[in-house]
C-alpha cells in the first residue's frame, strides 16, 4: 500500500484556525493533504473551499485513538488553543496532547514520516524571563486551570524528543506564540477576536485585570510560513524553535488600537484576571531568524485591518452570533 499515497501530508487539527490555512498552503505547494479533525473547535466552513480539490481529503477522527494511514509528513496541530475551549474538558485536552502525540509519533515511526509538533509559548508558563528564549525551562503551575494545556504540550515535547532519540525519528518542534487572523471563531474567547467583535458592536471592551499584561501577536500568514520552513529545514534544525512576532503590546494598548482602527464608541470595562494568566510574553526569535531565515512581515496594525474586515463581514452575514 505504501506508495499509493506517496507525498501525502497529514495535518491534524486541519479544520481549525491555523490548520485550515496550513492545508491551503500545502495544497498550493502541490502536496497531497489529509486533514484529520474531530471538529471540537474546527469547522467545515474553514475547509469548504478545499473540498473540491482532488488532492485534499478529510477524515473525522479523534487523535487520542490510534490511526493506520500512510503519510510522508505529519503536522500535529490537533488541540484546542483558546483557554475557554481547552478548559471546557481539561482531561480530554491533556489526552489530546499526550495520546495525540503518541499516536502520531507511532504513525510517523511506522511510515517513516517527518513529524512537526505544534507546541506553544505556554510551555514557558508565567515566565520569569523576557523575552523568552528556547533555552528557558519555564514557570508552569502543574495543577492550575491552564495546566491541562501547558503540561500536555510540555509532555508532547518530551515525547517528540524521546522518540527522536530512541527510535531515530525525524522530528520538529515549533513553539507558537499568540497568533491571530481571519477564521478565528467569533466565540473563540481569545483577546483579539473578543476585542474586535466588541468594538464592532460598540459594546464594552473586556480587559481582564489591569491590562498591563503583555502579549506579542503574530499574523497567521507569517506563522504558517514559519511552520513550513521548519518542516523543510535540514534534519539538525529540529527545534524547539520559537515562532511569533517579537513586538510586544500591553492588552490595554491592544484595546486602544482596536478601538481606533474600528472607529468604535466602545468603552473599556475591567474584569477579574483569570487564574495563572501570564504577565508577559514575548518571543526571542534569534534562532528562527538564523536557522529558518524567518521573521514576521505583517505588523499588528496591518494584521488587525485584515482581521477586522473578516469579522465585519461575518457580523454582516449573521447578527445572531454569540460572543464569550
Ligand atoms: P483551533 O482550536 O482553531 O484548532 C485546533 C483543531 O484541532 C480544531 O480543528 C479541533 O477541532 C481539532 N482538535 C481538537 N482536539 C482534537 C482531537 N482530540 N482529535 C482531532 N482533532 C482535534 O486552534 P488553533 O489556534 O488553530 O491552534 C492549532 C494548534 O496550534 C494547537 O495545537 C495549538 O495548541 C497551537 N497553538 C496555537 C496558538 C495560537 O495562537 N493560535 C498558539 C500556540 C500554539
Ligand atoms: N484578555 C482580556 N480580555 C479578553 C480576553 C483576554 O483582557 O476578552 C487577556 C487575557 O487575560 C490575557 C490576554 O488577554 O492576559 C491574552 O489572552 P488570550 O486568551 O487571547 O491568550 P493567552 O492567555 O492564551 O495568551
Amino acid at each position: 500500500m505504501r506508495g499509493t499515497l506517496k507525498g501525502s501530508t497529514i495535518v491534524t487539527g486541519g479544520a481549525g484556525f491555523l490548520g485550515s490555512f496550513l492545508c491551503e498552503r500545502l495544497l498550493e505547494r502541490g502536496e497531497d493533504v489529509v486533514c484529520i479533525d474531530n471538529f471540537f473547535t474546527g469547522r467545515k466552513e474553514n475547509i469548504r473551499q478545499l473540498m473540491d480539490n482532488p488532492r485534499f481529503e478529510v477524515l473525522r477522527h479523534d487523535v487520542t485513538v490510534p490511526l493506520q494511514i500512510e503519510a510522508d509528513a505529519i503536522y500535529n496541530l490537533a488541540c484546542p488553543a483558546s483557554p475557554m475551549h481547552y478548559q471546557f474538558d481539561p482531561v480530554q485536552t491533556t489526552k489530546t496532547s499526550v495520546l495525540g502525540a503518541i499516536n502520531m509519533l507511532d504513525l510517523a515511526r511506522r511510515t517513516k514520516a517527518r513529524i512537526l509538533q505544534a507546541s506553544t509559548s505556554e510551555v514557558y508558563g508565567d515566565p520569569k524571563q523576557s523575552p523568552q528564549a528556547e533555552s528557558y525551562w519555564g514557570h508552569v503551575n502543574p495543577i492550575g486551570p491552564r495546566a491541562c494545556y501547558d503540561e500536555g504540550k510540555r509532555c508532547a515535547e518530551t515525547l517528540i524528543f524521546d522518540y527522536r532519540q530512541q527510535y531515530g525519528l525525524s522530528t520538529k518542534v515549533a513553539r507558537i506564540f499568540n497568533t491571530y487572523g481571519p477564521r478565528m471563531r467569533p466565540d473563540d474567547g481569545r483577546v483579539i477576536s473578543n476585542f474586535i467583535i466588541q468594538a464592532l458592536r460598540n459594546q464594552p471592551i473586556t480587559i481582564y485585570g489591569d491590562g498591563e499584561q503583555t502579549r506579542s501577536f503574530c499574523y497567521v500568514d507569517d506563522l504558517i510560513d514559519g511552520l513550513i520552513r521548519l518542516m523543510d529545514a535540514p534534519e539538525e534544525t529540529c527545534g524547539p524553535i520559537n515562532l511569533g512576532n517579537p513586538v510586544e503590546f500591553t492588552i490595554r494598548e491592544l484595546a486602544d488600537l482596536v478601538i481606533a482602527q474600528t472607529g468604535s464608541r466602545s468603552v473599556i470595562e475591567q474584569h477579574p484576571i483569570p487564574v495563572d494568566d501570564p504577565r508577559q510574553r514575548r518571543p526571542d526569535i534569534t534562532k528562527a531568524r538564523q536557522s529558518l531565515d524567518w521573521e514576521p512581515e505583517i505588523q499588528l496594525k496591518q494584521g488587525l485591518e485584515k482581521t477586522i474586515s473578516y469579522f465585519e463581514q461575518l457580523l454582516r452575514d449573521n447578527d445572531q452570533l454569540t460572543l464569550h
